[in-house]
């Protein structure tokens, strides 16, 4: 008898688990539009030039490459923000946008044993996996809103309203995941204000930022609304995406400070934190952030890449709306799909239409009607929305 009688089985990733199910389907029409993976291989030119200079293996410090975290506090922030010029933002590269949260779960569970967090329903899965590993409390705002496939603003506005003085609002600094939908400038005002007013905590996850809009101060605006105001703030931010480098697991944890002191203060927490859970961040993505930021071309060349990017998945956007209205002969108004951001869409199809779109249709999704139009090519969206059209009937 083993001892592991005791261990049960974990049930699949409701994502990742939807790419090997699309593996194992041989139909020739089979779409993977699951995981927000975008399919093109970028910044060869700065990988080479690292591998000609053979730079070394060494550990780096606790905190990450200083390099990498000077640029990721400017590219958040923007460079002349007077919170970087004060020293009161802490940068700690961590893994990604995942070990990022993880990280300031971690010190959220230590230093604010009696908060909890609040978190978008619907949000991205991990959100969830993250707090309950790291015994933080949450609890659910309204986002979502089905009759609409929009924002519920004022479900949102009540929920942090009602929550506990102090509590930290998990927010999507942009394209959120897995609606697509973003507050407007206004909405984002309102929740500054409902959040100042109730002492509340920020704590941004940005994992899209130049991806969604194409700008990667366009994607920054909310976090520095916020910034602007005088807030202390917790943003993870992660370069799988806008970067490609989803496997070096490169991003970082930042916690901007009322003061340099606690900043000072703030960091050696974390860096006392990381230690025995990893010990010290990958070395080559953060070569990579840094050489393509601190490099006027590759900077250039990044930044044209995020356009194009962006603006394919906006295309594709347009052919799916446009295949949809004509297609469609309901009436239904499927605007929403132009409104939406970044690499997601929500469909609202339910769990059994969603099932109908995999198994009659071979469209691999996530059960919660989310789509990745970054798996979609333009000759694709009429077929999708055939498939779409008939999984609603
Ligand atoms: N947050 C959100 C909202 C995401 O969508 C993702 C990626 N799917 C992440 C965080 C983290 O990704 P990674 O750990 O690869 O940076």
């Amino acid at each position: 008898v083993s001892r592991f009688e005791g261990v049960t089985m974990a049930p699949p990733d409701p994502i990742l688990g939807v790419s090997e199910a699309f593996r194992a389907d041989d139909s020739d029409v089979k779409l993977n539009l699951g995981v927000g993976a975008y399919r093109t291989e970028e910044l060869q030119t700065a990988e080479k030039l690292m591998l000609e200079k053979g730079e070394n293996k060494e550990y780096l410090p606790i905190e990450g490459l200083a390099a990498f975290n000077k640029v990721t506090a400017q590219l958040l922030f923007g460079a002349d923000n007077p919170v970087i010029q004060q020293g009161r933002v802490v940068t700690v590269q961590s893994l990604s946008g995942t070990g990022s949260l993880r990280l300031a779960a971690a010190f959220i569970q230590r230093f604010f044993p009696d908060a909890k967090v609040l978190i978008s329903s619907p949000t991205w899965g991990n959100h969830k996996n993250i707090f309950n590993d790291s015994r933080v409390p949450w609890s659910e705002y309204r986002y979502y809103d089905p009759r609409t496939v929009g924002l519920d603003f004022e479900g949102m506005i009540e929920d942090i309203k009602a929550a506990p003085d102090g509590s930290f609002i998990l927010l999507h600094g942009c394209a959120h995941n897995p609606t697509g939908i973003d507050p407007t400038a206004e909405q984002w005002e309102k929740i500054a204000d409902l959040i100042e007013e109730k002492n509340h905590i920020p704590f941004f996850d940005v994992a899209y930022q130049g991806f969604a809009s194409g700008s990667l101060d366009v994607d920054a605006s909310s976090v520095r609304t916020f910034v602007a105001r005088g807030l202390e703030l917790f943003v993870a931010q992660s370069y799988s995406k806008n970067l490609g480098l989803y496997a070096e697991r490169i991003g970082a944890i930042n916690v901007v400070c009322s003061s340099q002191d606690a900043a000072t203060r703030v960091k050696s927490q974390l860096k006392r934190l990381a230690r025995p859970m990893y010990s010290n961040p990958p070395v080559h993505g953060a070569r990579i952030v840094a050489n393509v930021v601190g490099d006027p071309t590759l900077f250039g060349e990044w930044k044209q890449e995020m356009e194009a990017m962006s603006g394919r998945i906006k295309n594709v956007r347009q052919r799916l709306f446009d295949n949809l209205s004509k297609q469609d002969q309901s009436g239904k108004d499927w605007s929403f799909i132009l409104k939406q951001i970044g690499m997601f869409s929500y469909t609202g199809l339910n769990k059994a239409q969603s099932d109908n779109m995999t198994n009659k249709w071979h469209v691999y999704m996530t059960k919660d009607g989310r789509i990745s139009l970054a798996g979609l090519s333009l000759s694709k969206c009429e077929y999708l929305s055939d498939a779409i059209i008939d999984s609603f009937c």
